[in-house]
């Protein structure tokens, strides 16, 4: 078991009884002791389906899934041999490996109706979130330009994430525009209760709520688990902390790792002082310092503890280097934007044909949103494979969005939004009119609009043309109901596609050739999806496929595991890049304005000690190259701007800044080449 582990680690790993706090630093190994420890209690006997492990990703979720999988086909190998009772793959028991959310969804499933929901509850993806708010909004007659439906949903997440519901937060309103959103988060769940449906947030919430209001069922869940163990516990918000502590209160058997240092969630909730104040809710923890740190070059580290060591508010921790010398981390000053996006883009090209590297190992790490375009632009023309990783998601395409409606629609019809958006697409002579009128009725009645649908033939105001189309699509989506829920989804959704004729949708759609082509991949994509899901899930149904995709989409993680095992770079936001690592990063983009973040800027020293956080999270995602580049002239509305370089450069007290040798080749030379 010592194999591959620390003293400090080991300890970690043996202390199973009561509370344990791993505190420390990047690339120490924490997320690895999380790991060999769900191994080591299984081999003390501990049957596998008592232990919970919840990670912040799904990425790091199935890597854990994936390794424990392994081990356990060893133990059972051995354990057959020997004559015991083997258990095939599929049958033995597994610990329980998942996010926060996807643990919510399992308790929800079983439990929600404690709650007054129905069983088959909806989960809203953030495209369902806007529909909701933008539709509150108009019931309570708010223009958008008092408030926005983005705004409402940030308003409406600050409150869940306080665990106010409507009616709490309506106590808690301070101005004219809070009252507005107080009174539209009303609307907005109610629509969503009506829906049967429930948001992210809702997830935790409801989650919360059961535990708080339903004693029996809090017993029972936490007699399911004797071990439970919680990965980037620095990021867990209010809520989460109260799930994990309700169920551990029996036995007290809860292992959490973390790090101060790199708590970037402060804006969606998170609470630093979970971490920090663990040793007072937990008197007799074990606290465990892990302080040498496996992944970067000491040179790498050195900037990254130098940086660190500028936020005040944090515990001390010293983090020293177990790998042995490497190249010491470039700076690199770059015209523009544009040049910024050439360089690191041919000089990857470069380094893969001549064999250095190969495109998985390398990330490109930024700030914003806006930054990766270019950068894909460039890759692309540098035909250089890569992965946009908290862009704009796969589910988010429009003809996805189609796709995934149906399958909504098919799965529970009461999902209003869903219904609306496919009820005339492809164009099926279902006109505007109609829908509005079966709309009225479904008000009036108080049933859902699907419920209407029936009644369209009856309807005198309805031509008879429009209701005999209402009828045939009806039935349609009835006929695939039985099915799918049984989990034929990929060879169903395969014939509905071409039922529906959504070939025929794309053409007329698109003009070019090529955006047809890609579209029509998008589709193609979602239809492997579900035969990927299919392979891997123990019980495929279509519930669980749109539950794992609502929850691999919130991340934005779509594919993400898929598409890194693929000879990719990553294009990664500093927010997911968190707990992983590459040999090769490029943080770009080093401005004030970018990191830190105008936002941050505004808001004064506690949002720039998150952002310096962020930053020092970005360093150490680095095993042996780091690049960290800034562009002195950027554009912004339109205009060329000069920009000033990040602080947090100075902090790193960063050696020279310009060129070392092997960059000596002025950028500048390679726009005259690319300008076409
Ligand atoms: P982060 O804070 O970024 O999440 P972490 O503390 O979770 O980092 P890990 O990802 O667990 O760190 O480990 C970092 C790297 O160091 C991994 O590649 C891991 O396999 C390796 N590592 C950790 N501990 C050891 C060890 N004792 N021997 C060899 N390699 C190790
Ligand atoms: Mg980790």
């Amino acid at each position: 078991m010592a194999h591959g582990l620390n003293p400090s680690q080991l300890s970690a790993v043996q202390a199973t009884k009561g509370a344990v706090l791993v505190l420390a630093g990047a690339g120490s190994g924490k997320t690895r002791v999380i790991t060999f420890r769900i191994v080591h209690l299984i081999r003390q006997g501990i049957s596998p389906e008592k232990i919970l492990a919840v990670t912040f990703t799904n990425k790091a979720a199935r890597e854990m899934k994936e390794r424990t999988e392994g081990l356990l086909q060893r133990i059972n190998r051995s354990a057959s041999k020997r004559g015991k009772s083997p258990g095939d793959k599929q049958g033995s028991p597994q610990p329980h490996i998942s996010t926060f959310h996807s643990l919510c969804v399992r308790i929800l499933r079983q439990d929600i109706e404690s709650l007054g929901y129905r069983k088959r509850f909806t989960i809203y993806d953030r495209s369902d979130q806007e529909g909701a708010a933008r539709k509150a909004l108009r019931d309570i007659h708010c223009p958008t330009s008092a408030l926005r439906p983005s705004d409402l949903l940030w308003r409406i997440g600050n409150w869940k994430q306080q665990s106010l519901r409507a009616e709490a937060a309506g106590e808690t309103v301070v101005d004219e525009t809070d009252t507005l959103a107080a009174l539209a988060y009303k609307r907005y769940e109610l629509a969503l209760k009506a829906a049967n449906a429930v948001d992210f947030d809702d997830l935790l919430l409801c989650t919360e709520e059961l535990f708080r209001d339903h004693p029996d069922v809090l017993a029972r869940h936490q007699k399911r688990f004797d071990y439970v163990m919680v990965d980037e516990y620095q990021d867990t918000n209010a809520t989460q902390y109260r799930i994990i502590s309700s169920l551990v209160a029996k036995h007290g058997n809860l292992c959490v790792v973390g790090d101060d240092d790199q708590a970037i969630y402060g804006w969606r909730g998170a609470r630093m002082e979970n971490i920090l104040e663990f040793d007072r809710e937990f008197p007799d923890a074990t606290i465990v310092r892990l302080e040498e740190n496996y992944r970067c070059r000491p040179e790498i580290l050195e900037l990254a503890n130098s940086l660190i060591a500028h936020n005040t508010e944090r515990r001390d921790k010293t983090l020293k280097p177990a790998r042995g010398p490497g190249k010491p981390p470039r700076f690199l000053e770059i015209d523009d934007e544009v040049d910024e996006a050439t360089y690191v883009a041919r000089e990857i090209r470069a380094a893969v044909d001549t064999g250095r590297f190969r495109y998985k190992d390398v990330a490109i790490l930024f700030r914003t949103n806006e930054q990766p375009r270019l950068f894909e632009q460039e890759l692309r023309a540098n035909k250089v494979p890569y992965v946009l990783i908290g862009g704009q998601s796969f589910f988010d395409r429009r003809e996805v969005r189609d796709m995934i409606s149906y399958l909504k629609v098919i799965a529970n019809p009461d999902d209003e939004l869903s219904l609306l958006r496919i009820i005339n697409r492809p164009a099926r002579g279902i006109g505007d009119g109609t829908v509005s009128k079966l709309l009225e009725r479904a008000v009036e009645s108080g049933q859902s609009l699907w419920h209407v649908l029936p009644q369209a033939t009856a309807d005198g105001d309805i031509p008879q043309r429009g209701a005999e189309n209402i009828e045939r699509f009806r039935q349609m989506i009835d006929r695939y109901r039985k099915p799918m829920n049984n989990g034929q989804i990929s060879e169903q959704l395969n014939r509905l596609i071409t039922e529906i004729n959504y070939k025929g949708e794309i053409e007329r759609q698109y003009k070019t050739p090529l955006e047809k082509v890609s579209r029509w991949s998008s589709v193609e994509e979602l239809v492997n999806a579900t035969s990927h899901y299919e392979r891997g899930a123990e019980e495929s149904s279509l519930e669980g496929f749109l539950e794992e995709i609502a929850l691999t989409n919130n991340e934005d993680e779509v594919d993400k595991d898929q598409q890194l095992k693929k000879n990719a770079v990553a294009l990664i936001t500093l927010h997911s890049a968190k707990g992983l690592e590459f040999p090769v990063v490029y943080l770009v983009g080093m401005e004030e304005g970018l990191l830190p973040h105008e936002r941050s800027i505004q808001d004064g020293h506690r949002a720039i000690c998150e952002e310096r956080r962020l930053a020092y999270v970005g360093v150490t995602r680095a095993m042996d190259f780091l690049t960290l580049s800034w562009a002195k002239h950027r554009t912004k509305w339109g205009k060329r701007r000069k920009t000033k370089t990040s602080r947090f450069l100075s902090e790193m007290n960063g050696g020279p800044v310009g060129f070392d040798d092997e960059t000596e080749e002025q950028p500048k030379r390679r726009r005259a080449a690319r300008s076409k």
